[in-house]
């Protein structure tokens, strides 16, 4: 995967594998079913009890890590972390796959393996930026080890259809863990964000998006030590989510359907029904979605790695507004797409038009008119560029 010029990760094809066309036709028929751009079948995964706006729930809770230092680096509770943590405490498994940013360059995201508390609480915390958690499966492929993935929904979706295709893959990955997303910002926007920070680039000695509280500030720290920050409502509400690339604006699964254990933030709902984002402690909410991601959650809940409460999943609106509106809106925004004859994903089995009926047609409406006028404006200014 390869940073391209409008600052998004896009698949590359490897010289190497060029010149090998056996291996590269199964190859690319296994890609093309996993790659979640192009395919996403929840089909396999769902039983009688699935619900139409929130997926697969065998449980949900809202939580927090125990361990004081994962919660305060974690993204919202840092849950995901902790449940790490135990895996790797326990010898579930030997590693975990992730996100963190790079040493050498702060804006770079990589795909790392964890294997101590110390790996996990470095890649605490939101990277609101392109990143390739699933870069690790060649790696993974090619040994014994045992790993847990944590990726967006996207990735964990693209994990769990290679598996399908890949018994080495669903052997070595036995969790799947994810968070709700609202989309994949361009690197561009943390561009924006480190000029409205005043801070060039060749300055930068680390940045976070959040974390280090609930939600945490935006923050750059500068060679010379000096740090300068925003609040996420300013950096995420009024400039990253400005950003955000075309595949995620139409995606089904900003819920990560496909993943074993899924967390998100708790928010405390305002009068309006819309988040307050004041800083808190942090607070999760948590959707376990297997028997696998049930086993370990009541585990590491047993165990006090993590501190649960039961929730209604009635509840989860309130506390997600964005997430529900999407998805009962996407089957608005796919038509749209249609009328303007672009490519659009096939969605197998999200049972999108049970979302639709719920939102109406003057919602949907809305959604398919601001969908057409944002990409009206989208080409004027690439022409304008041109
Ligand atoms: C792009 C993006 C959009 C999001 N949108 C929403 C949303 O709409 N609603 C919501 O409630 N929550 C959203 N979140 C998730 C939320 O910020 C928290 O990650 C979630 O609540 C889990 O918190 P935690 O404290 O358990 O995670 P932590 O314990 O802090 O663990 C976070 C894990 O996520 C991994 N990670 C971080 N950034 C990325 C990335 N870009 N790609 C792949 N893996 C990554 C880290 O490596 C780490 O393993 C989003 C996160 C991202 C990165």
């Amino acid at each position: 995967m390869k940073l391209n010029d409008d600052g998004y990760r896009r698949p590359f094809l490897n010289p190497l594998f060029r010149d090998k066309p056996v291996a590269d036709a199964r190859r690319s028929d296994a890609f093309a079913k996993a790659c979640p751009a192009l395919n996403l079948d929840i089909r396999p995964y769902k039983t009688e009890r699935y619900d139409p706006i929130w997926g697969e729930l065998k449980e949900t809770f809202t939580g927090y890590a125990s361990d004081p230092e994962i919660r305060r680096n974690g993204s919202s509770g840092g849950v995901l972390s902790a449940l790490a943590q135990y895996c790797l405490e326990q010898g579930l498994v030997d590693g975990v796959v992730e996100v963190r940013a790079s040493t050498i360059n702060p804006l770079e995201n990589i795909a790392v393996v964890s294997r101590s508390r110390k790996h996990i609480i470095a890649s605490c915390g939101s990277r609101y930026a392109p990143a390739s958690a699933a870069e690790a499966l060649a790696f993974i492929a090619s040994g014994e080890e045992k790993f847990l993935f944590i990726g967006k929904p996207c990735e964990a979706a693209a994990v769990r259809q290679v598996q399908a295709e890949d018994p080495r893959l669903r052997e070595n990955i036995p969790y799947i863990l994810s968070f709700m997303c609202a989309g994949t910002p361009s690197l561009r926007g943390t561009d924006e964000l480190l000029e409205q920070l005043e801070v060039p680039r060749e300055e930068l000695a680390s940045f976070r998006y959040r974390g280090d509280g609930w939600p945490g500030k935006t923050q750059a720290v500068l060679k010379n030590g000096e740090r300068r920050t925003m609040t996420y409502n300013e950096s995420w509400g009024k400039v990253l989510n400005r950003h955000l690339q075309t595949r995620c604006k139409i995606c089904p699964d900003g819920i990560g359907e496909f993943a074993d254990i899924v967390c998100a933030d708790g928010w405390e709902a305002s009068g309006d029904g819309y988040p307050t984002f004041e800083e808190a402690d942090g607070q999760s909410l948590i959707l376990v979605r297997s028997d696998q991601g049930q086993k370990l959650f009541g585990n590491a809940r047993a165990a006090g790695v993590v501190i649960a409460e039961d929730m209604e999943p009635a509840e989860i609106r309130k506390i997600q507004p964005f997430q529900y509106y999407r998805r009962t809106t996407i089957v608005a925004r796919l038509l749209a797409m249609k009328l303007l004859r672009l490519k659009t994903p096939s969605y197998k089995g999200f049972e999108l038009g049970k979302g639709l009926r719920e939102i109406g047609l003057y919602q949907s409406f809305r959604a398919f008119a601001g969908f057409l006028v944002r990409r009206k404006k989208i080409k004027k200014r690439q022409l304008e560029l041109a």
